[in-house]
């Protein structure tokens, strides 16, 4: 079990189960399984639909009742700047660990002498930002909100490629093996899935809206591994070409490209 199934499981058994209904930038309405942990609620073990820490100012949420919830990723940063800050929460280790994840991904959306994406310390008249804090488990909003808001990291095990994931969701980015068109790529194990409370993990999206128009991305930093939340000796998610899954260690070629297409 990797350390980013632990967390998962960690929310799903601290968790209260609710059921959602989201929409993407006003298309139709799709029912979403959540979990709701430490006054976050979030789909997909870390994307974030509401939070009582940050007041995201764009989608209307509510915790506690069925939320209905509008996905802003629609909303991209403007100029694709995206202001951040780490609050005072965060331990030094976990700092170091944002900072090289944030030079790296500055790094890679950097081509041909134009920063597509670019991650800066907030000044004080940024009102829309990051804000990274501790909270249990690695979690953050779907698309720029409106405000100031989270991307929650835990107190230990600094990850960069962890946090790069949290910071692609950020930017707009859903998980790779729930697009509408997964099943042409990855063969979908639900009887290896250790438990029935962890299958909405594998939901696919439906919402035309949010299939990217890139190419399907085995080595995207967005797709989960083959043994997530499977039975021990089990695979809930293989390759149909025989193909690596599931790393954190940066962007691949196609991460990039699509960021840099989204935000251009
Ligand atoms: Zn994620």
């Amino acid at each position: 079990m990797n350390e980013e199934e632990l967390h998962a499981l960690d929310l799903y058994e601290r968790g209260t189960w609710r059921g959602a209904s989201l929409s993407y930038a006003g298309g139709p309405a799709f029912a979403v399984n959540c979990v709701e942990y430490d006054g976050v609620l979030v789909f997909e073990g870390d994307m974030i639909l509401a939070s009582s820490r940050g007041e995201p100012a764009a989608p209307t949420a509510e915790i506690g009742v069925e939320a209905i919830f509008t996905l802003q990723a629609g909303a991209k940063w403007p100029n694709g700047i995206v202001p951040y800050k780490i609050d005072g929460s965060v331990t030094e280790t976990m700092k170091a660990a944002i900072e090289i994840a944030i030079n790296g991904m500055n790094l890679s959306l950097n081509k041909g002498g134009k920063q597509y994406v670019n991650l800066q310390a907030a000044g004080a008249s940024d009102h829309d930002y990051v804000l990274f804090v501790k909270g249990t488990g690695y979690s953050s909003f779907v698309g720029k909100q409106g405000g100031a808001q989270e991307i929650n990291v835990p107190d230990n095990s600094p990850k960069p490629g962890k946090i790069m994931h949290e910071i692609c969701h950020a930017l707009g980015m859903f998980h790779e093996h729930t697009r509408p068109d997964r099943d042409t790529y990855v063969t979908y194990h639900p009887e290896n899935v250790r438990d029935d409370s962890l299958k909405p993990n594998f939901e696919k999206v439906t919402d035309p809206n949010v299939i990217k128009p890139a190419a399907y991305d085995y080595g995207s930093i967005m797709h989960y591994s083959k043994v997530a939340f499977a039975k021990t000796g089990t695979e809930t998610l293989v390759p149909v070409q025989d193909k690596p899954i599931g790393q954190r260690d940066g962007l691949s070629p196609i991460d990039i490209e699509g960021i840099i297409d989204f935000y251009s």
